[in-house]
């Protein structure tokens, strides 16, 4: 569904990431940790294509996953809403045509928000607006949604409820998540893969066995 191949990045000579490979499969969650600065958000990047100074292989499968989804979603650790626009035109700014109002609606129904698109970004909490961020990466159907520590900058209490909300979004939709955290409870809570980034210049150190019976899937069963 999504595969990296043998990524190499160097910044202004000095090298980031040598060699990164990892697949992801549709519907699966997969958690990337590592030492701050070891290239996370790099590779993420790299992956929405927002990066292509790079070498190495970056592939889609627009066959899998599901609707006519567009690929691929990105949720940044700060929510990035912008401030003039309101919630609903924020999480559709990016569409090129009429944005799709129904859509938006069932968006803010599944994230927790129905009905609150008519408010301003400065009339959120942080976790609302990370919500709201949520939806806009989901507002293109993509097969794949990259978070870059997306629940850092809320409360623990929030952070479990966006947790759950994103595993559950997920699963409804079918879509395959890459998830980079410094959480390992998060990581191994949320994930069917855990990936372990580090050393100088990064590889995939290890992959860490996430146990059979997760707390979510024992809550779920
Ligand atoms: P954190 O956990 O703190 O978010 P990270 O693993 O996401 O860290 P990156 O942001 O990917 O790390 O940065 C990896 C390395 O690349 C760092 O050493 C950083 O200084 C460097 N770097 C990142 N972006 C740039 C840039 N635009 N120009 C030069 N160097 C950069
Ligand atoms: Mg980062």
């Amino acid at each position: 569904l999504l595969e990296l191949h043998a990524i190499r990045k160097a910044f202004a000579g000095v090298r980031v990431l040598d060699d990164v490979s990892l697949k992801l499969a549709p519907g699966e969650i997969v958690s990337l940790l590592g030492p701050s600065g070891c290239g996370k958000s790099t590779l993420l990047r790299i992956a929405a294509g927002l990066d292509e100074d790079f070498s190495g292989g970056v592939a889609h499968n627009p066959l899998l996953g599901f609707g006519n989804g567009s690929g691929i979603g990105v949720v940044f650790q700060e929510p990035r809403l912008l401030p003039w626009l309101n919630v609903a035109q924020n999480i559709g700014f990016a569409d090129e045509r009429r944005a799709d109002a129904d859509w938006i609606e069932q968006l803010l129904r599944d994230v927790g928000l129905a009905g609150q698109g008519d408010k301003l970004p400065k009339q959120l909490s942080g976790g609302m607006a990370q919500r709201v961020a949520i939806a806009r990466g989901l507002y293109n159907r993509p097969q794949v949604l990259l978070l870059d520590e997306p629940f850092s900058a809320v409360d623990a209490f929030t952070r479990m409820k966006l947790q759950d909300l994103v595993a559950n979004l997920a699963q409804h939709y079918g879509i395959a998540l890459l998830l980079v955290t410094h959480d390992l409870d998060e990581a191994f809570y949320l994930s069917d893969r855990v990936l372990i980034l580090g050393g100088n210049p990064s590889r995939i150190q290890r992959e860490l066995a996430v146990p059979l019976s997760r707390p979510r899937d024992r809550r779920a069963a």
